[in-house]
């Protein structure tokens, strides 16, 4: 089986790496087949198309779509995607309409807790057009207001600490249409990530499939080994189809690295076996999404 990572970032959202850079390290870590899903941002797909030509990868356009369900940050990625498709583009667009204001906000709250310049300091260490937690957690380490990203997520970023800001995304219905009017599948992502009970994740994974959601990361980084073997068995029973993603963000982490994945566990249905996610790799052609 090839060596399939779908889900990664770029400096186009809060990876360390640019495009490109990211399509060669993806190369030299034995990656097949690359999804760029950049946080609610499709423009690095362009970017990276030429090295992923050069080298042999072939990549897909994506993306992960933020999206508030109940109280809760849920993120949804689009694999497969045209990057051109103009209600995607419209939606995504809304959505950093809406994450400019609310970094904005984030600086001002942390200004009140005492950090300093906060807003000036998180775009120092934006490298793209769009601002995010991952920003202000990487200035407050540089800082020195804490050691540790985690730190900084715990003490101030994360619900209930003083620079969070309550979501205002997408719904999950509109990030599914987008998503499918766009060509691609939508994919829950790292769905062991949300502290959810298992009867709240049926109830959101059941609203997903409503909307017509195809799959369910059950390979991710940020799993262990327990969580992959019990997203498995959530994807066989509800019908949903596996994905498998790194998230990668920074060569810096060494938890986390391009395909280095476990494989997606036994009687669950990869996703590009359900659904056709050929279309948009170096040469552009029509995509099908298959039932
Ligand atoms: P945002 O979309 O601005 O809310 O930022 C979300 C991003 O923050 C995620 O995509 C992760 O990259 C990062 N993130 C969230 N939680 C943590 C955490 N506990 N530690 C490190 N990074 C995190
Ligand atoms: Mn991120
Ligand atoms: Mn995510
Ligand atoms: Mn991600």
């Amino acid at each position: 089986m090839l060596n399939y990572d779908l889900h990664s970032h770029s400096t186009v959202s809060d990876g360390t790496l640019s495009p490109d850079a990211l399509v060669r390290r993806a190369w030299s870590k034995g990656v097949e087949v690359l999804a760029l899903t950049d946080h609610d941002e499709v423009a690095g797909y362009s970017r990276a198309l030429d090295a992923a030509g050069k080298l042999g990868v072939k990549l897909l356009a994506g993306v992960e779509i933020s999206v508030t369900w109940g109280r809760q940050t849920v993120h949804i990625l689009g694999l497969g995607i045209d990057p051109e498709n103009g209600m995607l583009l419209r939606g995504l667009a809304q959505l950093r309409e809406y994450r400019e204001w609310r970094g904005e906000e984030i600086g001002r709250r942390l200004e009140k807790a005492g950090i300093v310049s906060a807003y000036e300091g998180a775009l120092r260490y934006r490298k793209g057009d769009l601002l995010t937690r991952t920003h202000y957690g990487r200035f407050l380490v540089g800082s020195g207001a804490v050691e540790t990203m985690q730190d900084a997520f715990k003490k101030y970023l994360l619900r209930g600490r003083p620079g969070y800001v309550g979501g205002r995304w997408a719904t999950l219905g509109e990030a599914v249409g987008w998503i499918h009017s766009a060509g691609g599948a939508a994919v829950v992502a790292h769905p062991a990530r949300y502290g959810m009970t298992r009867t709240k994740l049926r109830s959101m994974l059941g609203e997903f499939i409503e909307h017509g959601g195809e799959g369910l990361e059950v390979v991710s980084s940020s799993h262990n080994g327990n969580e992959i073997r019990t997203m498995g068995q959530h994807a066989i029973q509800l019908g949903l189809a596996a994905s498998r993603g790194s998230d990668f963000h920074d060569p810096g982490n060494r938890w986390v690295e391009l395909g280095r994945l476990p494989a997606i566990p036994r009687g669950c249905e990869p996703i590009w076996e359900r659904v056709e996610l050929g279309g948009y790799s170096a040469t552009p052609t029509k995509i099908s999404v298959g039932g």
